[in-house]
């Protein structure tokens, strides 16, 4: 059975009810897994029809709070978010193809917690918070505590993300978003990069983060490679010293996307991209 609240008052009124149904916001991910687990004939609670989980706002202290139900589409061509974050609004133009972006949601995409989801890295760099409901109320946690390992989050039964808080944007010279998949669209990451760099007036590099994607449990950060960049020049040469410390860093498997050493030098390589 589907059902549809309207509120999220009636929403977890349902939940209390029947404490097993399932949750569902663009169904991308859980009819996938439905169609491959058992079909029990668990209650399904659908999200789409609650107005409140869509909206894409800015708060008084200069923060933005994105509905946990946006579409990577409506992400991907929302104005606010493409001047202040447009890494994330390029992470969220590269999910699947139009049909899928229509769908998918973030919250969805969190949830998930796939080592290779498209918003993490963005949303690892920007220190993305966020806001967990409940009938008991609600709670902030931040991304990096939240995903716990591949497939795994805190969220609590009866929980849901209701919406993603971005501190406001840290007067970045430079975000980019990078995604080596395996074919130009439909692509899932073989590894992905987050990069927001700060630069000096005389060009040099003030204040450098970098998050990768699918080539670790969970996204992954790496100081040494941020620190190496500071005070220099956006160089090939400079790129190439932070890549090799990058290529130490990660922790890629081998799958059947593509193998743990090949990985590793398109980690490095997409910072190269950053002097493209
Ligand atoms: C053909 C195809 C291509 C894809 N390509 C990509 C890609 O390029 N990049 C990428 O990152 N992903 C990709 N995906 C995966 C998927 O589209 C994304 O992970 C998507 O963001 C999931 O969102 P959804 O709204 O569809 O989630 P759903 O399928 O509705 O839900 C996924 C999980 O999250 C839970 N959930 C959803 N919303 C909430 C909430 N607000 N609070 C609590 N729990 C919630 C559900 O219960 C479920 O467990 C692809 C999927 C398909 C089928």
């Amino acid at each position: 059975m589907l059902l549809f609240p309207t509120m999220l008052t009636e929403l977890f009124n349902l939940q209390e009810q029947q404490p097993e149904a399932r949750i569902m916001a663009g169904g991308t991910d859980l009819l996938v897994a439905l169609r491959h687990g058992p079909q029990d004939g668990r209650t399904i609670i659908c999200l789409e029809r609650i107005d409140e989980l869509r909206r894409i706002d800015e708060l008084e202290d200069g923060s933005v709070s994105i509905g946990a139900t946006a579409t990577f589409s409506s992400i991907a061509r929302n104005t606010l978010l493409k001047e202040r974050y447009p890494l994330l609004t390029q992470a969220a133009a590269t999910v699947g193809g139009p049909a899928i972006r229509n769908m998918a949601s973030i919250g969805g995409n969190i949830v998930t917690a796939s080592p290779a989801a498209d918003s993490l890295p963005a949303l690892y760099l920007l220190d993305a918070l966020l806001e967990l409901r409940s009938a008991a109320g609600s709670r902030a946690v931040a991304i990096a505590e939240f995903i716990l390992g591949p497939r795994r989050t805190m969220l609590q039964p009866g929980e849901i993300i209701s919406r993603i808080i971005l501190p406001p944007a840290n007067g970045w010279s430079i975000q980019r978003f990078e995604k080596v998949g395996r074919r130009k669209s439909l692509a899932i990451a073989v590894a992905s990069l987050a990069a927001a760099l700060r630069l000096a007036a005389d060009g040099s590099v003030a204040e450098a983060r970098f998050a990768w994607g699918s080539v670790g449990p969970t996204v992954l950060r790496c100081a040494e490679a941020e620190q190496a960049l500071i005070g220099k020049p956006l160089t090939e040469e400079n790129l190439n010293a932070a890549a090799l410390l990058a290529q130490r860093a990660v922790q890629p498997i081998d799958d059947i996307r593509a193998s743990a050493d090949y990985r590793r030098s398109v980690a490095g390589n997409l910072l190269l991209r950053l002097v493209a």
